[in-house]
């Protein structure tokens, strides 16, 4: 149960967003990622698809791992929760958008 009135929630939003945004995308982070080197946070299919040509962290330039970046690459959890809690509309949209895609292909998985 939320008590805080709406404002409070939305001033807090606007402050998280810089965290809570993909730097790779530009949107909200979808299975956001985190690499374990620098902290630093991405949606999962923007980063993997990232490390298949840069093994260099896009941010910060650190070297996420010299033969197999995805080793050194973390589902965060905590970061997705707080995500959705805080753009609720996301986990709709994404799910709209998915089943969107099963229906346009429907032999998928
Ligand atoms: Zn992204
Ligand atoms: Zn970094």
């Amino acid at each position: 149960m939320n008590l805080l009135p709406d404002t409070e929630n939305k001033i807090k939003v606007m402050d998280l967003n810089p965290h809570l945004l993909c730097s790779l995308c530009s949107g909200y982070m979808i299975n956001a990622s985190t690499i374990i080197e620098c902290l630093h946070s991405f949606c999962k299919s923007c980063i993997y698809s990232y490390v298949e040509s840069n093994k260099y962290c896009p941010i910060c330039d650190v070297q996420i791992h010299k033969t197999k970046p995805h080793t050194n690459i973390k589902p965060d959890k905590t970061l997705q929760t707080l995500i959705y809690r805080l753009v609720p509309n996301l986990l709709k949209n994404e799910m709209q958008r998915r089943q969107t895609f099963f229906d346009e292909n429907p032999y998928v998985g």
